[in-house]
């Protein structure tokens, strides 16, 4: 049967950059031990008295279908977390339950593009990004952040690519993965006030806004004329170690949010109340739990700076926030893929190549900080030996 033009192309085809992190896998099931340095993913577990409250609100009786916009709790929960941290009145009608955050970028996608429109995202990007516009009918259009400047968007850029391409939409990342960079102030009110000019929606990807290591964290819905044009998404998976429980949000304007209520029905029917009510206690907890689950990337994220500030090989770009670090290795003259196979090969270490994330990050390798410090420091340790030998081959040193 003739499948769907949409469903068939959604990745993009080609090589999709994963062949190293599948590579690892195989080794792994083979027996050959691996220190694996892709996943984004908490090496510690949901905390128990979250599950607790789960299971609570499970027994209880929440097992039926919950209220398809969210728990009316829950949607409070986040809007006044929300109206906190922005001073951006918010509340529960602002504020649509998905089931993570990458439900949640579909569906803010769904609200903002036609058929066949297009929308900008930023490159080096999380997986997922190109195929979730696909997803809608959406035409993706990467704009690149270039090492040179940090990994900082730049607004000229994107305002090219605006203008060239029509696009109704812009997405962006930050705290970013991959690359760890938090955007400075001036970049989010460059890229503002791009949107404003353009009339384009901004879709914020702050599903990491718990884990910032240097400065803060700004959402752009906080700016001057954003608060209409604004789609924020959040989740539960990263600042409170639920990644399993698919958990997350959009807050955006009412009327956005209303018509999402719609897609909602028409798609998952909501998120299971008992997660949601888990949800609730674990924004209820306080900082003290997210601090927690942030900590083991706060302190390897110190322990990778002292490690690679003894050599120069491997440059370590700027990391602000996120569980990952991203490696400039472009001195030892390979690609980001061609080390990362060679590092897998000769030294048993999985990182992701660059090229995994889009074109801007080629020559750079994405170290996940998820794993057992004295295992990380060690591998760390290793790369940036492998580094140097690599560069001295190359310069005859
Ligand atoms: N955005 C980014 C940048 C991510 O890294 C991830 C998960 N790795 C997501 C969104 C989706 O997270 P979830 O659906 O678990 O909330």
């Amino acid at each position: 049967m003739r499948l769907s033009h949409r469903i068939t192309h959604l990745t993009g085809g080609g090589s999709d950059g994963w062949g190293v992190f599948y590579r690892a896998r195989k080794m792994i099931e083979n027996g050959v031990p691996v220190t694996e340095l892709t996943i984004g993913e908490h090496d510690i577990r949901t905390h128990p008295s979250i599950l607790e409250a789960m299971h609570r609100a499970a027994m209880e009786g929440h097992t039926g279908y919950a209220m398809v916009p969210g728990t009316d709790s829950l949607r409070d929960t986040v809007a006044a977390r929300v109206q906190a941290r922005t001073g951006v009145p918010t509340s529960r009608d602002n504020v649509l339950v998905t089931p993570g955050g990458q439900a949640g970028l579909f569906a803010a996608h769904h609200a903002a593009c036609d058929e066949g429109d297009a929308a900008l995202f930023i490159d080096p990007y999380y997986a997922t990004y190109p195929g979730t516009i696909r997803g809608v009918g959406a035409r993706p259009v990467a704009v690149p952040a270039r090492p040179e400047n940090g990994f900082q968007p730049d607004a000229a850029e994107i305002d090219r690519a605006a203008a060239a391409h029509g696009a109704v939409s812009l997405l962006i990342n930050s705290p970013n993965n991959p690359t760890g960079v938090v955007y400075a102030r001036e970049t989010f009110e460059s890229i503002a006030s791009v949107c404003r000019a353009r009339g384009m929606w901004l879709i914020s990807d702050e599903v990491y806004d718990t884990q910032v290591w240097e400065g803060s964290h700004l959402s752009p819905r906080a700016l001057p004329g954003m608060v209409e044009r604004t789609l924020v998404v959040g989740s539960m998976s990263k600042s409170h170690a639920m990644t399993g429980s698919r958990c997350g949000w959009i807050v955006g304007p009412e009327e956005a949010i209303a018509h999402l209520v719609n897609l909602a029905t028409h798609t998952t029917y909501g998120v299971p109340g008992y997660i949601q009510d888990a949800a609730v206690f674990a924004l209820n907890a306080g900082g003290r739990l997210e601090e927690e689950v942030a900590a083991p990337f706060r302190r390897r994220r110190r322990l990778a700076q002292e490690i690679l500030s003894r050599q120069n090989a491997a440059r370590l770009i700027p990391s602000q926030g996120a569980m990952y670090l991203m490696l400039d290795i472009r001195a030892t003259g390979l690609s980001g893929e061609a080390f990362a196979i060679e590092l897998l090969e000769r030294h048993r270490i999985a990182v992701m190549p660059g090229e995994s994330f889009g074109r801007a990050a080629a020559g750079h390798v994405r170290v996940a900080m998820t794993i057992a410090d004295e295992v990380f420091a060690e591998a760390l340790g290793r790369i940036c030996e492998f580094a140097a030998s690599l560069a001295a081959a190359r310069t005859g040193a």
